[in-house]
């Protein structure tokens, strides 16, 4: 069977499907399942091929992974503007306290956020760690965020650890 193209599927391949099944041909003729970080510098250094499964309802079909750039952006292994919504520079954060805090003790806080640089949340994980470099903030990522557009924007709804909370 002759492997399809992942380059040709372009942004609609499913890289991060759960569907996806990873196969790596290690040029010593190992196959190995899986894909994080380290099979893309394999990859990336031509000491092996990527191969991904996408299953299909009646059959599978069988991937060559050819654009390595495409696949390390849609896992997060390069910073991707348009997956993520967010520029690679000191994002212009205004915020305030969301104020009706329940417990004053909690380490985590409320706040409203807009992004006056015109970036977009859409990768709350990215967004966490841009904020961790640029600003000394802990963004909660585990718990629920959201975001409501109004006459001034979108405004974000984040939960930030307090002591973080300095600039
Ligand atoms: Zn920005």
């Amino acid at each position: 069977m002759e492997p399809r193209s992942a380059a040709a599927a372009g942004r609609d391949f499913p890289y991060t499907s759960r569907t996806t099944c990873y196969i790596e041909l290690h040029t010593d003729g190992r196959v190995t399942h899986g894909a994080d970080r380290t099979t893309y510098e394999r990859a990336v250094a031509g000491e092996s091929k990527l191969y991904a499964v996408w299953p299909g309802q009646w059959s599978s079909h069988l991937f060559v992974i050819d654009d390595l750039n495409e696949y390390a952006k849609a896992h997060g292994i390069k910073h991707d503007v348009q997956r993520t919504g967010l520029a690679e520079h000191a994002h212009q954060v205004r915020w305030t306290e969301s104020g009706g805090e329940r417990n004053p003790r909690s380490p985590y806080i409320s706040i409203e956020v807009s992004l006056e640089c015109g970036c977009e949340i859409q990768d709350i994980d990215v967004f966490a760690t841009q904020m961790r470099d640029q600003k000394g903030w802990a963004v909660a990522t585990s718990v629920g965020w959201g975001s409501s557009s109004g006459p001034g924007g979108v405004t974000y709804s984040l939960r930030v650890r307090r002591k973080s909370l300095t600039a």
